[in-house]
């Protein structure tokens, strides 16, 4: 499969020295405390780059929280003025793109459904023309690969060189350990047909629940992806979007610490 992609390095837009990207953040901002707080045990970790926290939520099934919304945006400039953590964000709209950048959020990522909708992907990309962000596009939910690289081709087209990929796993109907199933052949198949594309592993979708986390983690780092997106919240218990999957901020530090100590090894 041909691409057309012209693509910048992570280092284009992100200092990590020699160090895996790693976002990290709630799965969806819920107050302006739990963001705040968050961001503060995130940064003091020294391990984190990048706050994320979900504004708008695409929900699978209507009835349960689709997110707080653009009074979230206030909550992450907090947390980027006190911490100096950049922020990333989903957008889903054309309307969620004007107003995160103009609320100054540093990166934007495009959800496994929405990058399942050439319509949705394409809105998107025309509200990112003219602008310079850094954009970061999720596999698909279904296992296709081409809607993958399609989106990505369609926010390149619009002048996004700072783009990156996130392996956040694929729906299957039958039930594993897995919530999202890793199928790494298709993100070796990207890796192979777009070598300069940096992958970014999101094993917390993939996973489902935290203790499956370090296991995924490694395995994306074995196979050298440049980033993590990891969701951290401050007391998973009671988080209102994926409390299963998320970890403290301490365990998060806990588990790159270990992570790093086995590459250091191997
Ligand atoms: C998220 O990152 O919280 C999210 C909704 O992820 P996905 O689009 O991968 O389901
Ligand atoms: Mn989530």
């Amino acid at each position: 499969m041909k691409h057309s992609l012209d693509i910048l390095p992570l280092s284009s837009w992100i200092d990590t020295g020699d160090k895996p990207l790693v976002i990290a953040g709630p799965c969806s901002a819920e107050t302006e405390e739990q963001v705040v707080s968050t961001a503060h045990l995130l940064a003091n970790t020294g391990k984190v780059h990048v706050l994320r926290a979900g504004i708008w939520k695409p929900r699978t099934r209507p009835g349960e929280f689709e997110g707080i919304g653009s009074i979230g945006l206030e909550w992450l400039k907090r947390a980027k003025a006190e911490t100096g953590l950049p922020t990333a964000t989903e957008v889903a709209t054309a309307k969620h793109v004007e107003e995160a950048l103009a609320a100054g959020v540093d990166v934007l990522w495009i959800g496994a459904r929405s990058t399942a909708n050439p319509f949705t992907v394409q809105e998107i990309a025309d509200a990112l023309q003219g602008v310079d962000v850094p954009v970061i596009v999720k596999n698909p939910v279904n296992p296709d690969l081409s809607l993958w690289i399609g989106a990505l081709e369609r926010v390149n087209r619009a002048g996004i060189k700072k783009l990156a990929a996130i392996h956040r796993g694929f729906s299957s109907f039958e039930k594993t350990a897995f919530r999202n199933e890793p199928m790494w052949d298709i993100a070796i198949q990207l890796k192979t047909i777009a070598p300069e594309l940096p992958i970014i592993n999101d094993p917390s979708h993939i996973c489902g629940n935290r203790e499956l986390i370090p296991y995924i983690t490694q395995k994306a780092l074995d196979m050298d992806m440049q980033g993590l997106i990891i969701e951290s919240h401050i007391d998973p218990s009671i988080a209102w979007t994926d409390a299963k999957q998320q970890l403290t901020p301490g365990a998060l530090s806990d588990m790159l610490g270990n992570i790093a100590v086995r590459q250091a090894e191997s």
